[in-house]
């Protein structure tokens, strides 16, 4: 028995699945996880040594490659004065003025402790702020495991949704409007159907949780005009996006500005860090300054602080993102070339340190879309991959990431390696 055998089967005597966030099980591509022993640079090592370039990273923060020295030096460093203090430290201010530099919808921003939270504490917020219960939320896209965020699509959007995971209750699930990504018209008739009850409309801006969708020209503008003109606020989470797709996030790359964002992975670089801001008239409503309660023991952690703040300052350096962009896109190319030359139905999407690719001739536009991929083929790509050093998410669910310690040679070795799973799947 391996070592990674050994591990799943010890993890899963004391963790449900052995695992600590379902979607490292494998339960889409079966087989079984494989355990970390290290993260370096584009590539990670597991427990019998064997080494995968990386196209996860951390599920985006890894965007300067694993365990940068900047970064851990950092963590080192601030570590070694306390882990925690329970009092604000500097650090806190650091990291926010960072951001609300680089995101002009942002005046003032509370740090948490992960994305799930971040998007629970904009939600609550925009309840708070606006007197009314209801949201929009959109197929496909994640907002954390928050009660109010999972609920599926119902079978019209007129239709009061139902709780899709036991233990959400259904009063509240009933407050949580799901539409079609892309669908303005939908979002359009919530909105009439219910005057003056939607609190938020919350969008991934580019969703990544269903593979790699790309808003289309009009949704996120015509997100904007429909929450001013119905009083709704429109919530960007840019857990994923932020700093991700560009500096700016996917606000600043379509020149759309919500009223709150959220914010996580990028900004902790490894560490667990979310983060929620906006317009200083709405988050004046957040406790100490208003009503609207939230807290956190861990919030703004120093060591998470000083990981954050070392890794804007390496994405802000001259020429990052065109850099980081440039990899994506040679990676999505070359991807797309040798689908061609093996005959696959294959489509790839890509913005930033972001992509998806799909077993499909066109990218998707919406959830419904997204599933209608040949997901058989896909789980094949994904193992003929990974037995050979390339790891991609293993869910045609999921979008992928690439980091500025992805060079030329790590790009050209995932080519061949795909070439050779390309040509596997084509049989
Ligand atoms: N929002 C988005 C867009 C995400 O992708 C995620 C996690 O992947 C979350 C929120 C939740 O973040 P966390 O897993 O840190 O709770």
């Amino acid at each position: 028995m391996s070592r990674n055998q050994q591990e799943f089967q010890r993890a899963s005597l004391v963790i449900p699945g052995g695992v600590n966030s379902p979607v490292r099980a494998f339960r889409q591509v079966g087989g079984e996880p494989f355990f970390v022993a290290k993260a370096q640079g584009p590539y990670l090592f597991d427990v019998d040594s064997k080494r995968y370039i990386d196209y996860i990273g951390s599920w985006g923060p890894a965007i300067a490659g694993h365990a940068h020295p900047e970064v851990v030096a950092a963590v080192v460093r601030t570590a070694a004065d306390g882990l925690s203090f329970g009092a604000p430290c500097p650090l806190e201010a650091t990291l926010a003025e960072m951001i609300c530099d680089i995101y002009p919808s942002v005046d003032l921003l509370r740090f948490v402790s992960s994305g799930t939270e971040a998007c629970l504490s904009a939600i609550r917020l925009a309840r708070g702020f606006t007197g009314r219960d209801r949201i929009i939320k959109y197929a496909g896209c994640y907002h954390g495991h928050a009660d109010s965020f999972l609920v599926k699509a119902g079978s019209g959007v007129a239709t009061l949704n139902l709780p899709n995971s036991p233990g959400v209750p259904s009063a509240l699930a009933e407050l949580t409007h799901t539409c079609d990504f892309n669908s303005l018209e939908q979002t359009e008739a919530i909105l009439r159907a219910y005057p003056n009850e939607v609190a938020a409309i919350i969008v991934e801006p580019v969703a990544g949780n269903m593979n790699m969708v790309l808003p289309e020209p009009e949704f996120l503008p015509g997100l904007r005009r429909l929450a001013d003109q119905y009083g709704a606020l429109l919530v960007f989470d840019e857990v994923m996006t932020g700093f991700r797709v560009a500096l700016a996030g996917a606000q600043g790359h379509y020149g759309v500005k919500p009223d709150l964002s959220t914010f996580g992975k990028v900004i902790g670089a490894g560490m667990p860090v979310g983060a929620y801001g906006g317009r200083r008239e709405i988050m004046s409503h957040i406790a100490p300054l208003g009503p609207v309660y939230q807290a956190g023991t861990l919030s703004g952690n120093p060591v998470a602080m000083a990981a954050g703040i070392a890794n804007l300052q390496i994405i802000q350096r001259e020429g990052f993102f065109e850099d980081l962009s440039a990899r994506t896109k040679a990676l999505c190319d070359g991807l797309a070339a040798l689908a061609q030359k093996h005959a696959v139905a294959f489509s790839t999407v890509n913005l930033g340190g972001m992509f998806g690719f799909y077993f499909r001739a066109e990218p998707a536009k919406n959830f419904t879309e997204a599933g209608d991929a040949d997901i058989e083929r896909f789980k094949r790509f994904f193992h003929a991959c990974l037995k050979r050093g390339v790891y991609f998410a293993p869910s045609a669910y999921e979008a992928g990431f690439i980091s500025s310690a992805h060079d030329t040679a790590v790009l050209e070795e995932t080519l061949a390696i795909c070439d050779a799973a390309f040509a596997e799947v084509s049989r």
